[in-house]
This record gives structure tokens, sequence and C-alpha cells, in this order.
């Protein structure tokens, strides 16, 4: 797991603004402090772009590119804490890679972590930070609404894009007791999402409110929204 090489060659001024984000995260209510190590111990100024680093720990969503942003850290905090709470361990697919930053939270809280993004350029620069890094994390470039069925189930799955409703792939690749983060509702507002699997059943718990860019595919919205 990557949670101690991340900190291998950091650099203290920025070390120190992260501690100051995990504050104003507990200032915000996150308070399980397996998520709240995580976000001390991931160099979130590797997963911005270089223009922006000496922004990377305010809490803010940053564009990376492709019309795409890196989750304000708050987001992110918010939407682990919800999976950790409900699944402490296991094998966990993030659907949306982006800048990689989520996938390395995963990593730190030692689940065996698997991500899926649309975007060739974000796969591909998401692929080198982790890799500079040191991160084991498993990637595929592709639709991430079909899910990665040859790796199924899943304890956890995370979206971190806004969906029209919980892809059924998706659906089906959760284990049994495990759990979706996934924020439902319309392109300009979601509600944070927890989906649990109990055999064939689907239970919904509905939390905040978010604005996420879209999830696209299949089992998301048209490519070429109205
Ligand atoms: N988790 C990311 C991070 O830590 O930087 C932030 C994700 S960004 C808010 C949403 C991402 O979802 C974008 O990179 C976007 O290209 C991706 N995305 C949207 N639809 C997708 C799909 N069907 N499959 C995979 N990725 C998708």
């Amino acid at each position: 797991m990557g949670g101690m090489s991340v900190l291998a060659g950091d650099d203290g001024d920025m070390a120190r603004q992260r501690r100051e984000m995990v504050e104003q995260l507990k200032s915000y209510g996150i308070s399980n402090p397996r998520v709240l190590d995580a976000f001390v111990n991931v160099r979130r100024h590797q997963f911005v772009e270089q223009r922006m680093r000496a922004y990377a720990y305010d809490d803010c969503a940053w564009p990376i590119g492709y019309g795409q942003t890196i989750s304000q850290p708050y987001t992110v905090a918010y939407m682990t804490s919800l999976l950790v709470e409900r699944c402490p361990s296991g094998k966990v697919l993030e659907i949306g890679t982006g800048s990689g930053y989520q996938a390395a939270i995963l990593d730190a809280l030692g689940y065996r972590v698997f991500t899926i993004e649309r975007i060739a350029g974000l796969y591909e620069m998401a692929g080198r930070s982790l890799d500079s890094l040191g991160i084991p994390v498993a990637r595929r470039l592709g639709d991430g609404t079909l899910g990665w069925p040859e790796e199924a189930p899943f304890d956890g799955i995370v979206i971190t894009a806004a969906a029209p409703h919980a892809p059924a792939p998706l659906l089906d690749q959760l284990a049994d007791g495990g759990v979706m983060v996934v924020p439902i509702g319309d392109l300009g507002f979601q509600q944070m999402t927890v989906v649990r699997r109990s055999g064939s059943k689907f239970e919904h718990e509905v939390f905040h409110g978010f604005a996420f860019v879209p999830l696209y595919g299949r089992e998301g919205w048209p490519d070429t929204p109205e």
C-alpha cells in the first residue's frame, strides 16, 4: 500500500500546508481518523497542474484539463468517509480517475484500488502521477459505467462524477454487503447517495448536495447532453 511511500522526498512547506488543510477538513466535520491520516499522507500538489501547485492545499476543485477537475478536498473526504465507515477494507472500484488523487487516497487507506477514466489524456496523466509516487492502482481507459467485470465483485464502488442513477452494471458488480458511493441527480445538482447491496436488494441512503461534472457513457449521461 502507498500510505508510507507518498511521504518520501516530500517538501516541508507542502507538508505544513497539507496539515493545515486537514485541520480545515476537521473544522468542516470530517472526523474519521483513518481518513484524516490519508489526507495528511497523500501529496495533493503532485496531482494538480504545475501552475496550481501553490494552491494545491486550498479547499478548492481545480481544472486538470479536458474540461475536468480534481475534486475539492472536502468532497473527496466526505465521499471517502461514507465509504470507510461502511466498507473498511477490501477491493474498491473508482469511476472517474481524473487526476488520480482520490485513487491515491483510497490506496493510502489500504484498499486494493481499481480505477477507470474515459479521457485518454487524463488516464495517462494520472498514471504518470501515481507511478511517480509508487502508488499501485490498477487503471483502465474506457466507459466506467460498464464497470470492470473481470475484477468483480467489488466491496466498494465510488463514482466521482454526476450520475443520473446508479448504473446497473456497477450494481451487478457490487459484492453482497458492498456499498456504492455516488452523487445522483441532474446536471446541476446531485445528492450524495450510498447504495448498499443485500443479496438482490439495494438500499439507498441520501446525504448532502454537491455539484459534479457529468458521468458520461452508456449508463450515464449521453456524450452530447441537450
Ligand atoms: N476522482 C478524480 C480526482 O481525484 O481527481 C476527480 C474526478 S472528476 C470530478 C470526474 C472524472 O470522471 C473526469 O475525469 C471524467 O473524465 C470522468 N468520467 C466521466 N464519465 C466517465 C465514465 N463513463 N467513465 C470513466 N470516467 C468518467
